[in-house]
């Protein structure tokens, strides 16, 4: 079990020291559905380690190792965390809802590309490419090898707040130090993106049967995408519910990576409840592949039944 000190190094989250291949429990990179007259399709970019130091550094691992013994689960280590990656075909539209680490971040993860031509969709079929947040597991796989867009074609849309915290210089230095080099690279993009963004407010219409909602403290402009076809509906999370124990169990405990921690609790708390009470499901990035399932209240708290 690596520590925190090895996990995270300036610069690039090495994450777990030695990166692991693709595990053979992974069940496959596409998984597609029906929502009304819509198609959605889950795509992976890879997997990586995400270590228990890493997530909840503030946390007894007494405390932690109990909840996982109450539901069964070894108390070592995780499994890897996925990266599933939405597309949304409507009448209209091909969406790509975030984009994977691409070729520069993790050795594991970059797959989605190869992936999603796999599936039937090149890069250039898409109209719309829709950012959750800045991190790099979810924006640098909007460019390519040639360090050019790879959705040429598509509108990238992203949350004006999320946008003007990655673009503005002083971020890099309000950053924990192991953070800078994420921070300077995701602003690079976004500068290498700007001929193709489109700032959205907080809450606002991203084309027809998707809106965005506003879901802060991940990050400052970390945005769900809610997915509404006919009667059915699918929330598009991102990383406002990242693992399927604590962030459904104890959403009050502070995440590791969430830029402001208290805010990330809050809007956990509050999207769990807009779940249940609207029995909507739940698509999340990091969730056990495919990420799909409902949320179930569970005394004073909550539980995700994966599909
Ligand atoms: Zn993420």
């Amino acid at each position: 079990m690596p520590n925190r000190r090895d996990v995270i190094k300036a610069g690039a989250l090495a994450l777990g020291g030695g990166l692991l291949a693709w595990p053979a429990r992974a069940a496959g990179p596409v998984h597609r559905m029906k929502l009304g007259s819509f198609e959605i399709t889950i795509v992976s970019d890879g997997t990586f380690p995400l270590p228990l130091s890493f997530l909840l550094p503030d946390r007894d691992p007494a405390e932690i190792n109990a909840l996982l013994a109450t539901n069964n689960t070894a108390t070592t280590t995780l499994p890897p965390a996925q990266t599933n990656v939405v597309v949304v075909r409507t009448p209209r539209d091909l969406v790509l809802i975030d984009t994977g680490g691409g070729a520069r971040f993790l050795d594991t993860l970059g797959r989605l590309a190869s992936n999603l031509e796999g599936a039937g969709f090149p890069p250039e079929a898409f109209t719309h490419v829709v950012l959750t947040h800045g991190h790099p597991d979810h924006l640098w796989g909007t460019i390519d090898d040639f360090d050019e867009p790879r959705f040429a074609k598509a509108r990238h849309v992203i949350s004006a707040a999320e946008h003007d915290f990655w673009r503005n210089p002083d971020t890099v230095n309000t950053m924990p130090e192991a953070f800078k080099g994420l921070a300077a690279g995701s602003r690079r993009i976004l500068g290498k993106l700007d001929s193709l963004i489109t700032r959205l407010p907080a809450d606002g219409t991203i084309t027809e049967g998707l809106t965005a909602i506003s879901t802060p403290g991940h990050t400052p402009g970390h945005v769900s995408v809610m997915i509404a076809s006919g009667t059915e509906r699918l929330l598009v999370g991102g990383d406002v519910l990242g693992n399927p124990i604590f962030s459904f169990q104890r959403p009050d405990w502070h995440w590791g990576s969430d830029v402001d921690a208290p805010a990330g609790a809050r809007t956990r708390a509050r999207l769990l409840d807009t779940l249940t009470t609207d029995r909507i499901r739940l698509s999340s990035y990091h969730l056990p592949w495919p990420g799909l399932g409902r949320v179930e209240r569970a005394g004073n708290a909550w539980r995700f039944v994966p599909d």
